[in-house]
């Protein structure tokens, strides 16, 4: 979105770190994950307006989220996407183009382009693990394919992954239980669960 670049900072920002910061101000969203889905809803009874700009017809965000999204007081705009900003030292004004050609002029204090994260794995993408996608790469007991090195999380992979909370919490049980029994070979590996406690024996 070049259009954006000259107002970097003066009114086009990336994060939302503080929703009071949008209070009484137009702000208009680009993009069709749950952090724009999440960010439109969120700022909805703050702002003065809202407008949740898409590219596609459908949402990547979940499901959940979007049907929220329909009954929240945010403009959704889809096929269409900010073409040009305008404004005198601030951003004032974007411009939307819509995928028939036309063009929307919407009053704009912020445009904010959650367009989406790139992972970047640092210095662990030199540690020599097999790496995917810029995601590392790890089989069903969470073991990389470095010894003794275990991933969890979205920034591992392995075929059927979700990215969700409660997957990278399981993922790390995984990893700890195995390792346990790398570490301490004939350790059990099944943690055992408080309902298979047999009831202690009552004395005679
Ligand atoms: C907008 C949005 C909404 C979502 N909604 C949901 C939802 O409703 N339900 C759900 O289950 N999932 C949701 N997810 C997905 C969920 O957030 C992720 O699956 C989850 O956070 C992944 O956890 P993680 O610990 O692997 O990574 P992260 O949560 O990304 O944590 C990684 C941490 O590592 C830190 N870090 C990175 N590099 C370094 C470094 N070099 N040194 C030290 N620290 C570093 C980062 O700052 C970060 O704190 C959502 C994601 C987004 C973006």
């Amino acid at each position: 979105m070049t259009c954006a670049t000259a107002y970097e900072g003066r009114g086009v920002v990336h994060h939302v770190p503080r929703l009071e910061e949008h209070r009484d101000r137009d702000v208009v969203i680009a993009g069709g994950g749950d952090s724009a889905v999440d960010w439109a809803l969120a700022l909805a009874p703050i702002a003065r307006s809202v407008t949740l700009v898409h590219r596609r017809a459908s949402f990547r965000a979940h499901e959940h989220s979007v049907r929220q999204l329909y009954g929240a007081p945010v403009r959704v705009l889809t096929d269409a996407q900010p073409v040009a900003c305008h404004g005198t030292g601030r951003l004032e004004s974007v411009d939307i183009g819509t995928r028939h050609g036309g063009t929307l002029n919407l009053p704009a204090h912020t445009l904010i382009t959650a367009l989406g994260f790139v992972t970047n794995l640092g210095p662990l993408a030199g540690w020599g693990m097999e790496v995917e996608y810029r995601q590392i790469r790890v089989d069903a007991a969470m073991r990389t394919s470095l010894p003794g090195v275990y991933a969890v999380g979205d920034g591992c992979t392995y075929p059927g992954r979700v990215p969700l909370i409660s997957v990278g919490f399981g993922e790390a049980a995984t990893a700890v239980n195995h390792a346990a029994v790398a570490l301490r070979p004939g350790a059990r590996l099944a943690p055992g669960h408080s309902s298979d406690a047999r009831p202690e024996p009552v004395p005679a």
